[in-house]
């Protein structure tokens, strides 16, 4: 479900058409949707009515200020994994006691700003960063209150590279080594053993590998509190995934809530969850512009002005997005097998290969559809090309929540040394 859709023939987000943001803001840029963002923290927050839930969302999926206010003012907690992300969820609005701090490399100056500002948990994933936490704590006379994020051993995401759960990958402490991890922390100072956390992957589309992740979890705190352990929270991490085309159909939130009630059963303890993708992915749209149609050895390229470095995820996951026309077709017109790439100097600049398109033509504009996750975050500065611009839409109202960065906002920050003599 999203708030993108064609008016009069012109793709639209809610009430404002993207050829009026494209010659506003230039291209490329992202579009979001207020409606869409309101709709999926909403429908997933009701989908838990009646149990108590912080829904921390995961700020690396879109960390625009704007989006993140837009969450906070709902509600939404943030899941972050730097201490950037940790202080723009704080300069969005969203109060430090629904921060969680996850991540396998939490620095000192992270550490430390996390306990200073008061953050809801630190999510731990290895035994010298707890004593690393113990001790910072210690020297500051703060206590950290922890989760530690277990490694359960399941396999589940839509790629490899995108999931987390297993062995091999790096992230967690061991499943089976568990317990000895909450003995040393009970054992240490400043640190408080509060919940058991999990994560095992993203674009995850059935319930059912989380349940197994989620049993073991469950099972864990159980035997804690069993063990005289305070657990009062239980994270079950992020990863839903979303359709990114026909016939991807994800289970849905309700699904996903419903399996989570049945998985905690009686357990009294705050459930706490980490969406990002799920969150943002249908809510953004990237719009670019064909600079040319360029055809060569029997191949059409249609080459865009939006490249690997704002959208990567073709790049990085082979990863599929839609590309609609922003102006429907003529009735009539065919489609026609195309490679869209963008300007780029890497041949992985390829945002799909053999693609059925409508006739496209220079100057005409296209949009790339559930680009809201991923999309800006991972955009850079590549090629010297300015960084992306962002625009929120609600109804009829359109604001640049990011604007693009003339040339010398880019080069800033260099300098060339002393040492040249210019000759
Ligand atoms: C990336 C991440 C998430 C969010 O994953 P989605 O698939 O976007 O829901 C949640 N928790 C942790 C620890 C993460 O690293």
């Amino acid at each position: 479900m999203n708030h993108f859709g064609y008016r009069n023939g012109v793709l639209h987000c809610e009430d404002v058409s993207l050829e009026a943001i494209a010659r506003e803001l230039g291209t490329p840029a992202y579009v979001y949707s207020d409606a869409t963002l309101t709709r999926h923290y909403q429908v997933l927050a009701e989908a838990f009515t009646g149990r108590d839930v912080l829904i921390a969302y995961a700020v690396k999926a879109n960390s625009n200020i704007g989006v993140l206010a837009t969450l906070g003012a709902l509600g939404a907690g943030a899941d972050t994994v730097s201490g950037g992300e940790m202080l723009r969820a704080m300069e969005a609005g969203i109060p430090a006691n629904r921060i969680v701090f996850s991540g396998v490399a939490k620095t000192e100056d992270e550490m430390r700003l996390g306990l200073e500002r008061g953050i809801y948990q630190f999510n731990v994933e290895s035994m010298p960063e707890l004593h690393r936490l113990s001790r910072i704590a210690q020297e500051m006379g703060k206590r950290a209150p922890i989760a530690f994020r277990v490694n359960p051993h399941v396999e589940a995401g839509g790629h490899a590279h995108i999931s987390t759960g297993t062995p091999e990958t790096k992230f967690g402490i061991a499943w089976h080594e568990a317990d000895a991890f909450y003995d040393e922390a009970s054992r240490l100072p400043n640190i408080d053993p509060v919940g058991v956390a999990v994560h095992i992957g993203s674009q995850i589309m059935r319930v059912e590998p989380l349940r197994e992740a989620w049993e073991k979890v469950v099972s864990l705190a159980r035997r804690l509190r069993d063990r005289g352990f305070s657990i009062s929270r239980v994270d079950f991490g992020g990863g839903l995934g979303v359709p990114y085309k026909d016939g991807e159909d994800p289970d849905s939130p309700m699904l996903y809530a419903r399996q989570a009630r049945e998985v905690l059963g009686n357990l009294d303890v705050r459930l706490m969850l980490e969406p990002g993708r799920l969150i943002t992915g249908n809510a953004g749209v990237l719009i670019s512009r064909v600079e040319y149609i360029k055809e060569r050895d029997g191949r059409t390229f249609v080459i865009l002005d939006a490249g690997m470095n704002d959208l990567m995820r073709p790049a990085l996951y082979n990863a599929h997005h839609d590309v609609l026309p922003v102006r429907t077709p003529a009735l009539g017109a065919e489609r026609r097998a195309v490679d869209l790439v963008g300007p780029i100097c890497e041949s992985t600049d390829r945002f799909a290969k053999d693609r059925p398109m409508p006739p496209l033509k220079e100057g005409d504009l296209v949009a790339f559809m559930t680009a809201g996750a991923y999309g800006a975050t991972l955009s850079s500065q590549y090629n010297s090309r300015p960084l992306v611009a962002e625009a929120l839409v609600r109804g009829d109202a359109c604001v640049v929540v990011r604007r693009r960065p003339t040339f010398e906002e880019m080069i800033a920050l260099e300098r060339a040394p002393d040492w040249i003599v210019s000759g």
